[in-house]
């Protein structure tokens, strides 16, 4: 074949390909448009999960009659004219590429009146010339998308139910949303409302707005700011963990972005603070010197690049430590104020320890009527008979307990020193292994239900069940659908009784977030982290020897499935040192 150049439709057509995958990349662009375009106030309003159609209004400025037919040919853009403008970019878009694109494969109607000009009115269908004719409007611009991919079916046929992208969409212009709190945004979906912020420049409010006042309560107002950098934002007090990493949402300049380094920051930031498989939310807007961060790595991709990591990282870990300790202080926070002794206890750690222990000193020592029963244990750890002789072999082992502090660490004495061990990391270590082990050996981990279980769930879910049914049924887990909105579980591995539902719920919430992750391993994890004793549960000295003896048996016992510690060993001979012994 002869070598042609393609025209301008079907070079649209391709680019399309890239530019808009699915209706929401659609309401992302428009939306976009709308906030460089300067406006104060967008309504976005959808039907048939925005492929029927998109509806966006702004009263920003507006375009020029005599560049509308422009603003749909590609590469035609108001927002950067040469090469080093595209160092210094502060609009949302600059590439000229969605206008054209969406039209290619759509039918649009846009509307639009700027300055003291009339206004005017361009129809199109599937990239044809627009047919552009005055037509009296309201000041700004208004776009009505329809029949998204009428003329590529190849295309259409990858959308998922009106229900999955109306989800998509609404993830978006949440985001959006929360990206720009000076900016009142309203979005109705089949003509119902769903949210509208009043785009009063305060964060808590839109958060308010969209999620509620019930949810925007867990958070603490976070603000830092240095010299060229500034982090804002509102972050979940450590009570308030979620199950996984959907709930934290960064932006850098006001643009949403997703990077791994930013979540590795307020991990680190909430260190200590959440049990493994905890996670916090946070909203993050970071704003750095423009030449210190690329977020145009690709355009459909929310990708970031610093140009030097260790800053950003240190700011996010440290100023979410410093509020946090804070608002533990009574003197620097409205909320939580304390015990008498907070205020001596934030100046010396060492008092901290000193005051829980006397607290707790009525009973540390004494047997507690809660037995292992509850915990789950016995079914898993073949019964201890001589239960007293176990502190006759651990002493034998040279290991001694102490007792129990904060009903959350045991206290064990050994030779060369002392151990902290925390109960509920001990444990889930202990029964993870044993999972691990019995899952090596068994064919199969899975049980018929005797009564299959029913549950609804979302289409959205529903799509990534039917994905993953696979390595579902690889699990243990024997799932089908009964209708868009619902599926039933016939089999499951045993030792999840009663908790199938939940599991599946949380299973989905983990691969959701599109990381790659070892389901099998994280089921083990998840079993092991509900059976597990938690902290706050007050042990029988039996009952902290048994875990003491059965963490010992343990291969890697110092670290918890998800890698957290299980103790802190404190060194006989450091100890010495720091009274002075030696
Ligand atoms: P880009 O945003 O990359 O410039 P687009 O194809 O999205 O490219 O838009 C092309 C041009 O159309 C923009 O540069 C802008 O001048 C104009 N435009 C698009 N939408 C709006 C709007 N809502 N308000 C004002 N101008 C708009
Ligand atoms: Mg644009």
């Amino acid at each position: 074949m002869a070598i042609k150049l393609l025209d301008d439709r079907l070079i649209n057509k391709i680019a399309a390909g890239e530019v808009i995958e699915r209706p929401a990349s659609i309401v992302k662009e428009l939306v976009e448009n709308a906030i460089d375009a300067g406006s104060t106030k967008i309504n976005v309003y959808i039907s048939g999960g925005g492929i029927d159609s998109i509806e966006i209004s702004d009263n920003g400025s507006g375009i020029p009659y005599e560049e509308v037919a422009l603003a749909f040919k590609r590469h035609a853009t108001s927002k950067i004219t040469q090469e080093a403008d595209l160092f210094n970019i502060d609009t949302m878009g600059f590439r000229g590429e969605a206008l054209p694109s969406i039209a290619s494969v759509s039918r649009l109607e846009l509307y639009t009146q700027y300055g003291t000009q009339n206004g005017v009115r361009a129809l199109l269908e599937g990239g044809q010339k627009p047919d552009i004719e005055p037509y009296p409007t309201a000041p700004g611009t208004k776009i009505i998308v329809r029949d998204v991919f009428f003329n590529t079916p190849a295309r259409k046929k990858f959308l998922k139910s009106a229900v999955s992208e109306g989800i998509h969409i609404h993830d978006i212009i949440s985001r959006l949303a929360l990206s720009r709190p000076d900016i009142s945004f309203t979005f109705a979906n089949e003509k119902k409302l769903y949210f509208k912020t009043p785009g009063s420049g305060e964060l808590r409010d839109t958060v308010i707005s969209i999620y509620g006042q019930d949810y925007a309560r867990n958070f603490l107002d976070l603000e830092w700011s240095g010299e060229d950098y500034t982090l804002q934002g509102l972050i979940s007090k450590p009570e308030f963990p979620r199950v996984n990493r959907k709930n934290q949402t960064f932006f850098v300049n006001h643009r949403w972005v997703k990077s791994p380094m930013l979540s590795r920051a307020v991990d680190e930031a909430y260190r200590g603070r959440l049990l493994s498989r905890e996670y916090p939310a946070v909203f993050l807007f970071l704003s750095i010197p423009k030449a210190e961060v690329d977020v145009n790595v690709h355009p459909q991709k929310a990708e970031v690049r610093f140009r030097d990591e260790k800053v950003i990282f240190r700011m996010i870990s440290h100023g979410i430590r410093d509020r946090m300790d804070n608002s533990a202080h009574p003197t620097a926070a409205t909320e939580e104020t304390g015990s008498e002794f907070q205020s001596w206890s934030n100046q010396t750690g060492n008092l901290d320890f000193l005051r829980g222990f006397s607290k707790t000193s009525g009973n540390y020592m004494t047997n507690s009527a809660i037995s292992f029963d509850r915990t789950g244990l016995t079914n898993e750890i073949p019964p201890y008979k001589a239960l007293d002789k176990i502190d006759l072999i651990m002493e034998d082992s040279g290991f001694a307990i102490i007792g129990q502090c904060f009903d959350s660490y045991i206290l064990v004495e050994k030779a060369d020193g002392l151990w902290l061990v925390d109960q509920h990391a001990a444990h889930e270590r202990i029964l993870y292994s044993r999972l691990a082990e019995k899952n090596s050996d068994a064919e199969s981990n899975s049980q018929v239900l005797m009564f299959p279980l029913a549950f609804d769930i979302s289409s959205e879910r529903m799509d990534l069940l039917e994905e993953k049914r696979a390595i579902f049924r690889e699990i243990g887990f024997e799932i089908e659908a009964l209708g868009p909105n619902s599926a039933i579980i016939r089999s499951a591995p045993p030792q999840l009784q009663g908790r199938e539902i939940e599991v599946i719920g949380e299973c989905l919430e983990l691969l959701e977030d599109e990381r790659p992750i070892d389901l099998e391993k994280e089921i083990s994890a998840m079993i092991a982290c509900k059976q597990a004793i938690k902290a706050g549960q007050n042990l029988s000295r039996q009952e902290m020897a048994m875990l003491i003896n059965d963490l010992l048996q343990v291969k890697d016992y110092k670290n918890c499935p998800h890698g957290r510690p299980t103790m802190i060993e404190i060194n006989r001979l450091d100890l010495d040192k720091r009274f002075k012994r030696k």
